[in-house]
């Protein structure tokens, strides 16, 4: 069994692991990040970038990177609920569609452009708490290998069996909230525009439907379960049957070329509070806390947190403070960061997934739509606009 020592090991390489070890070098660590599978991958997401995450881009100097792949520019954003009219504003910035696969891979390879060392296709399949650290244990292709560390950094998104390994309160709960994303070609839908973010609301869930590059468009919808009887392409249908809006969007092409993608997605994804530091491994991006998709803001939190725990681990390394001060610290700067939009976000959800909030919602749109600016206002950090 073949052993490695580093100052920190990342486990995950999406947006979090990728940045929160991008940050940890540079902040003068060691790090070793592992990620379970090749790169690149597809994974559940609506795929809409926020400002947010073009404001990191920039910031660590890959906003050209970024652009060579192409990404679809999203300005406006369309509500189409099952019982009102459409509502179209402004967002008041510029977004991005990117399918995920070309965008982790990108983040992935600039930190290891910056110096993470790379453990990839590795699963960490369980974390010890050794003497002065952690003891990570991976297995990969040529076995299993092992990896020492002072510091572990969980990034392996909103669900893991290293969650139950942890004891997480939340591991095994149903919530019986399902997130599926397929991608179809551009031209089989009508009448979503280019610059567009659209979400169509229906019973128990919503559904986001946006360009992302190369011809393609990412139809994404989460929904609140009340069985398990309904296939992902049915609950389509059923939309289709619900919201005469988004049956004009499918319509015959696009619910054939439905039929024909691949289907992405994840069940009983839980949403409610999660420790950030869990047995002392410090938690970012979804394995932190899991943000209502409705915000678009999941890519652009796991980025900032990542920012945050280098920032923290940063001043460690000249103050040399212990691990509680830096665990405490941690929580309570992430906590100031994300509190108000994780609230605005849930609230918004649950007023989508209720019918009589949804209809009264719609019917104050329909006399107001300035509001829907304002409601994805409370989502988003605005200390950090473009
Ligand atoms: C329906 C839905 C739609 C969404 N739409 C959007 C959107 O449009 N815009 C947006 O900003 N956010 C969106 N989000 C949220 C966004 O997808 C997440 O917040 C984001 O992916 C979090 O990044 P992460 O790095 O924490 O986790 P992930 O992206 O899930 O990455 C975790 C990585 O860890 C790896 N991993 C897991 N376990 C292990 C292990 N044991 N060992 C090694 N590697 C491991 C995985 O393979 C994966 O690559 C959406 C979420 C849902 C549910």
């Amino acid at each position: 069994m073949a052993e490695s020592v580093y100052d920190i090991v990342v486990i995950g390489g999406g947006p979090a692991g990728a940045m929160a070890s991008h940050y940890l070098v540079q902040a003068g660590y060691s790090v070793c990040l592992v990620e379970r599978r090749s790169f690149p991958r597809e994974t559940l997401c609506g795929e809409f970038l926020s400002h947010e995450v073009i404001g990191i881009l920039r910031d660590i100097g890959v906003e050209n990177e970024f652009l060579a792949l192409g990404p679809s520019p999203i300005s406006r954003f369309t509500l189409c609920t099952d019982r009102g009219p459409i509502i179209s504003e402004s967002l008041g910035f510029t977004a991005f569609g990117l399918k995920r696969g070309a965008f982790d891979q990108m983040l992935l390879k600039t930190a290891i452009h910056r110096g993470v060392h790379v453990l990839q296709p590795a699963e960490a399949e369980a974390v010890n708490r050794v003497e002065n650290g952690f003891k990570t244990v991976c297995r990969m292709h040529e076995g299993i290998q092992t990896l020492q560390s002072r510091w572990c950094v969980g990034a392996y998104g909103k669900s893991s069996p290293l969650d139950k390994q942890l004891r997480r309160p939340f591991a095994g709960v149903r919530s019986r909230i399902n997130g599926i994303k397929f991608h179809v070609p551009s031209a089989s839908l009508a009448g979503v525009d280019a610059d567009e973010i659209r979400i169509y609301t229906g019973p128990g869930m919503y559904c986001g439907v946006n360009h992302v590059d190369g011809g393609v468009a990412t139809i994404c919808f989460l929904e609140q379960r009340a069985d398990d009887t309904l296939p992902p392409r049915a609950r389509l249908r059923e939309l289709m049957a619900e919201n005469k809006h988004f049956e004009r969007l499918l319509g015959v092409t696009g619910i054939a070329a439905v039929d024909h993608a691949t289907v992405y997605g994840t069940g009983n994804i839980f949403f409610g509070r999660r420790n950030l530091v869990e047995d002392g491994i410090f938690m970012v991006g979804d394995a932190g806390r899991v943000i209502a998709p409705l915000a678009g803001d999941g890519i652009g939190m796991a980025m900032q947190g990542a920012r945050l725990l280098g920032r923290l681990f940063r001043a460690d390394m000249s103050a040399g403070s212990s691990s509680t001060d830096l665990e405490t610290e941690y929580c309570a700067e992430w906590d100031k960061l994300f509190r108000n939009r994780l609230r605005s976000a849930a609230a918004l959800q649950r007023i989508l997934f209720s019918a009589p909030l949804r209809r009264a919602a719609s019917s104050l749109l329909a006399i107001y739509p300035r509001l829907l600016i304002r409601a994805i206002s409370l989502t988003r950090d605005r200390s950090h606009r473009p």
